[in-house]
């Protein structure tokens, strides 16, 4: 018998991707495609649906090719860019106006207008999520205000709004199933995170209709199967969640109190909550983990702006070093920072502070500081932002028992070592960082019946990784967090 493959269509922000695994989670192959980006006005960003599916299919159809055919494909599983909302049209299947991306801000005034009114308690109450552009609510009740072919797909029963993944699933089945995952639809604001569907008052508030809305379905399980006609064969779809999630998964963060970070231009956490439903008084979110067999598991997740990129500003515009693993054997090079903090608001603080007026500092430079202090404190100032984020998750009751590391910037042994010092927790860092593809293969996998649950398709799936255990000495850790605290209360 052949090893059955799994096909997950990864769709990112910048590009989309085909990648296919084997049932032990081992890469066989990828495809990809990068997205053309719109900003037809400040703060607005847009994707073309059609784009989007068209290079989806392509990729799609270059893994089918590779795996020697559809009937050699066990599932396939979606992750994708959250929040995201593609307006369409239910009788032609076409994209009714360009995608809103999920870092569009044309809903700025309207959410500020909610939180005049007074709403946001009750909203974050609900969904977990504060009043923000960021989420999908919003955007779709702007289409319908000021687009005219929305409107008037509304009118005729014929509009059709989701996200991405429902958008995807749409086509790959022409219509025939219009669904959404309980982890993007926990990222439209349309969703309680104890309801089973659309909450009728969220939709109420946010002007958007029901009727044109997907219906919420698990995260794994028989959810949908290709048309026969787009690859030889049908071919089930069995896994799908947003991708944050679905890195979640791919961490192996199934139990509560396991989180992971995503360290990229910007960092990413989330926590796993098990079957609590996350509450937080330090403007942390409260989101779907994901839904399996009708169940929820959720997750406290919280971001900050800078990370990555806070290196690549001391390349490109300070000049300070030649490439970001540099600043690895800069900050090797010294014992310490020389009494230098850098605080890296470079863009604001996001959570917790949120202090969007704040500006970056470098505090503490004497004549002993050299470049490689300077720059060992950038790193360590990643180690205490997510210490930050740490203490308020604690606050929230959701004391980090691990942190899994992804993204580019977990390449840096030194910060590995330096956050699980600083933080006092074990840092995973596994040997396949794409994480994301990952998540959604061990999704389809599950609900294709390879695995009885997502801990057995762990197992067999995701790799052991290297640890780096704590090991600061304490009162070196003291003088740190007491010197980063002196300094941000400079700001
Ligand atoms: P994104 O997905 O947000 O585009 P990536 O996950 O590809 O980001 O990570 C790239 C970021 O990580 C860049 O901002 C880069 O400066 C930073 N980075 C990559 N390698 C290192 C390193 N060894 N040390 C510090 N920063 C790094």
């Amino acid at each position: 018998m052949t090893e059955p493959l799994i096909l997950v269509l990864d769709e990112g922000t910048t590009s989309t991707r085909a990648m296919l695994f084997t049932a032990q989670g081992k890469l066989q192959g990828a495809a990809q495609e990068q997205l053309a980006q719109h900003y037809p006005r400040t703060g607005w960003v847009e994707h073309d649906a059609r784009e989007i599916w068209d290079k989806t299919l392509a990729c799609a159809r270059a893994m089918v090719a590779q795996a020697g055919g559809a009937e050699r494909i066990a599932a396939i599983g979606i992750t994708n860019q959250r929040e995201t909302v593609v307006a369409w049209d239910k009788a032609r299947g076409e994209p009714l106006c360009r995608a809103v991306v999920w870092q569009d801000r044309r809903t700025a005034e309207f959410c500020a207008e909610l939180r005049a009114a007074g709403h946001e308690e009750a909203v974050q109450e609900k969904t977990g999520l504060l009043l923000d552009p960021y989420f999908s609510g919003t955007k779709m009740r702007w289409l319908l205000g000021n687009d005219d072919a929305v409107a008037e797909a509304a009118r005729e029963g014929r509009l059709a709004l989701g996200t991405v993944d429902s958008w995807l699933v749409w086509k790959l089945t022409r219509g025939r199933s219009f669904i959404t995952d309980a982890s993007n639809a926990s990222r439209t604001q349309l969703l309680a995170l104890e309801g089973a569907s659309w909450d009728p008052a969220l939709c109420d508030l946010l002007g958007v209709p029901i009727s044109a809305l997907p219906a919420v379905v698990d995260n794994a399980g028989p959810l949908a199967a290709t048309h026969p006609d787009l690859f030889g064969a049908p071919i089930p779809i069995t896994g799908m969640a947003g991708d944050q999630q679905a890195a979640t998964i791919g961490q192996g963060c199934l139990a509560p109190g396991e989180t992971k970070a995503t360290f990229g231009t910007g960092a990413f956490v989330l926590a796993n909550k098990g079957a609590a439903i996350p509450r937080s008084a330090n403007r942390l979110l409260g989101t779907v983990l994901h839904q399996l067999g009708g169940r929820r598991h959720y997750a406290l997740e919280g971001s900050v702006f800078v990370a990555g990129s806070l290196f690549q500003w001391l390349r490109d515009s300070l000049q300070m070093i030649v490439s970001a693993p540099e600043s690895e054997e800069l900050a090797r090079s010294v014992p310490d920072s020389a009494g230098v903090v850098v605080i890296p608001a470079l863009s604001g603080l996001g959570a917790p502070h949120w202090r969007a007026d704040a500006r970056a500092a470098i505090t503490g430079l004497s004549f002993a500081a050299t470049r490689a202090h300077v720059v060992r404190a950038a790193l360590e100032a990643i180690s205490h932002q997510t210490q930050d984020l740490a203490a308020a998750f604690a606050a929230d009751g959701a004391e980090w028992t691990t942190l899994r590391i992804d993204g580019g910037m977990s390449s840096n042994d030194w910060l590995a070592q330096d956050l699980a010092g600083l933080l006092q927790v074990s840092v995973v860092r596994p040997d396949f960082v794409e994480t994301t593809a990952l998540g959604a293969a061990m999704l389809a996998a599950l609900g294709a019946g390879l695995y009885g649950s997502l801990a057995e398709a762990a197992a067999a799936m995701i790799g052991s990784g290297e640890r780096f255990e704590p090991g600061m000495d304490d009162a070196v850790r003291q003088r740190r967090l007491a010197g980063w605290q002196a300094a941000l209360a400079k700001l």
